[in-house]
């Protein structure tokens, strides 16, 4: 987005300004009312996060598939059965690399930049999965949409380091955005056996897992541990998404 969209976008949501494609102060104070309003850092930057409020704010077509309150764009999409979704970190670098985009759907980077993965979500169709689906979790990749966040490469689980990529804050806060995102559109239900980490698979569906961690911590918030608390969180603030958009 540039200046003058981000003024548009501004105006269009009721903020008196002008597009005139000058970042001036009163479009710096229209910024800030709008991250304060969205429970966003208040720092008048327009970076991802921001962007992806501002156009799902002016998403808000409640019939449209896929672009109620919309993080991401609607051909990444596309008509599936789609039964859950399950949430994981790459144990790689903050980058999506060419390995994680074929594992995921959808990836989170360190910034909060959503990244297409190469498998398209049809491919991991309830009704039975097809070449090149995207294989992220063990003995549970049919009906089940992979969103990964960015981080955690050679982290260790006890005594917990975060190692050299750790979860930012920015990418943990668009994961619920891109869950609310996905649950709208595919029918999901926001409950712990249809939106959980990969952590959670094994308690919550009894699906054998090999001691996978991801997500059962938050490198930025060191009170929260283990997989259900972090599952809890996220959640929540899924569904207050889903109520509000
Ligand atoms: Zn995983």
């Amino acid at each position: 987005m540039d200046a003058t969209a981000i003024q548009r976008a501004l105006i269009a949501l009721g903020y008196s300004l002008v597009a005139d494609g000058i970042m001036g102060p009163k479009t710096r104070t229209a910024i800030q009312a709008f991250q304060r309003g969205q429970g966003l850092a208040v720092d008048g930057i327009v970076g991802p996060l921001t962007i992806a409020a501002l156009q799902a704010a002016g998403n808000k077509k409640p019939d449209q598939a896929g672009g109620t309150g919309g993080v991401l764009p609607p051909d990444w999409l596309p008509p599936a059965r789609m039964s859950r979704v399950i949430l994981h970190w790459t144990a790689g670098s903050h980058r999506a690399s060419s390995l994680d985009r074929s594992h995921y759907h959808i990836l989170i980077e360190a910034d909060g930049a959503l990244v297409r993965g190469n498998p398209s979500i049809a491919l991991n169709d309830a009704g039975g999965t097809k070449k090149g689906y995207a294989a992220h979790t063990l003995n549970c990749n049919t009906g089940s949409i992979g969103v990964a966040l960015c981080c955690m490469a050679g982290a260790v689980e006890s005594p917990f380091k975060p190692g050299s990529a750790p979860m930012t804050r920015a990418q943990w806060e668009m994961l619920p955005r891109v869950v609310a995102n996905l649950c709208r559109r595919y029918g999901i239900p926001v409950t712990p056996k249809t939106v959980l980490s990969h952590a959670e698979v094994q308690a919550n569906l009894g699906i054998k897992q090999k001691g996978k961690w991801d997500i059962s911590r938050l490198s930025f918030d060191p009170a929260v541990v283990g997989p259900k608390a972090c599952g809890d969180i996220m959640r929540d603030r899924a569904s207050d998404l889903l109520r509000s958009i």
